[in-house]
C-alpha cells in the first residue's frame, strides 16, 4: 500500500520539489520553474538540502514547485545563526 517512499533519494518530477507534494491535494497547482532555477540552486545550498541541490545541478526536464512553496522557499531568511 506504500507508494510513496520520500526518503529515497529520487526526486519525482511530477510533484513539487519543495514540499514534494502534488497539486490534487493542495490548494494550489504546480508551475513550472523557468527562470529562476539558479536561486532555487543558491536557496537549496543555504538550507543545506543537498538531494535537492543535486536534483536541480542535474538539470532536469522541468522542475515543478507550488508558487507558494517556492517565494517562501527563497524569501526565507536562513534559520537563525
Ligand atoms: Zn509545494
Amino acid at each position: 500500500m506504500e507508494f510513496h517512499s520520500s526518503d529515497n533519494c529520487t526526486y519525482d518530477l511530477s510533484l513539487c520539489v519543495i514540499c514534494q507534494r502534488d497539486g490534487d491535494s493542495s490548494e494550489q497547482n504546480l508551475s513550472v520553474v523557468t527562470h529562476g532555477r539558479a536561486k532555487l540552486i543558491q536557496r537549496s545550498l543555504d538550507h543545506s538540502h543537498v538531494q535537492l541541490y543535486e536534483y536541480l545541478m542535474s538539470n532536469p526536464e522541468q522542475v515543478l514547485v507550488h508558487p507558494s512553496c517556492r517565494s517562501k522557499y527563497v524569501d526565507e531568511k536562513r534559520l537563525s545563526q
